[in-house]
């Protein structure tokens, strides 16, 4: 379909696809949620997450991406990352342990069309301000699914995610935005949680036929991330306290928003 400002709008096959791809990585994101346990490795989970995504017949869109400082093209078929780790964790050996949370991030190729959403679990019993960091996280997603419609500026939805987080004393991640997605994982435009007049010329008119991945990444200490490791993947917090993530891959309506990422084989 036709672009705005270089944004690629889907008609509604195209987004029926998109609901096709997202509705596996829901199924993915449902299962590891019962799976992530005391003793269970993120390595375990991606196994289990890799042979579903093959089962239905889809391609894990993260495992071999590569970027210029890793040395590896990444490994996983989700990112998993644990407590301070922001985004980005590579599945390995590492054993959950009670009182974790663990964020994971799903992307899947389906027919020609993407899907990605990512959820942060508690891992056994969390402390209070972890629970409730996981919550205002989600709340921030929550907002700007209730709040997106045509003709609202990005901006105001930035907005309003960053004070909901900041009002709760946490930080919203500025490194790593949201973003387009469609045929590619990555399409434009950038989609920031935060918002700065240094951002202007990034903002945009939402309108119905956009697809749109909003991903709020929220760190319970400063907004400061920095390389967990050598292998330039992980993504930790500046400062080791944790951070969580929450993401759902959303259609444009004439009136809302429809939600391709919550698990709904059709728009009713
Ligand atoms: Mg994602
Ligand atoms: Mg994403």
């Amino acid at each position: 379909m036709k672009a705005t400002a270089g944004i690629i709008l889907k008609s509604a096959r195209e987004r029926e696809l998109m609901r096709a791809a997202g509705a596996v990585v829901h199924q993915v994101l449902t299962h590891m949620r019962e799976l992530a346990k005391p003793g269970v490795t993120t390595g375990e989970l991606n196994t289990v997450a890799e042979a579903m995504i093959v089962e239905a017949g889809g391609t894990a869109l993260f495992k071999g991406v590569t970027h210029p400082q890793a040395r590896d093209p990444f490994p996983g078929a989700l990112c998993t990352s644990v407590n301070e780790e922001l985004v980005h964790g590579v599945p390995g050996d590492r054993k959950l342990a009670d009182g974790d949370i663990i964020s994971v991030d799903c992307g899947v190729l389906l027919g020609g069309y993407c899907g990605d959403s990512a959820t942060t679990i508690p891992v056994g019993t969390v402390s209070p301000e972890v629970n409730r960091l996981l919550e205002v996280t989600d709340a921030a997603l929550s907002w700007a699914i209730a709040e997106m419609r045509p003709g609202r500026m990005w901006s105001e939805v930035a907005r309003g995610m960053q004070r909901l987080v900041e009002d709760a004393k946490f930080a919203v991640v500025r490194d790593f935005v949201g973003h387009g997605i469609g045929k590619e994982m990555h399409e434009d435009p950038k989609v920031p949680n935060y918002w700065s007049p240094k951002q202007a010329h990034m903002d945009f008119e939402l309108a119905a036929g956009m697809v749109l991945a909003v991903e709020p990444m929220v760190n319970q200490g400063s907004h400061e991330v920095e390389y967990g490791d050598d292998d330039c993947w992980v993504i930790v917090t500046r400062d080791r306290q944790a951070a969580a993530h929450f993401e759902h891959t959303m259609a444009i309506t004439d009136d809302g928003v429809d939600v391709l990422t919550d698990g709904r084989t059709t728009s009713s």
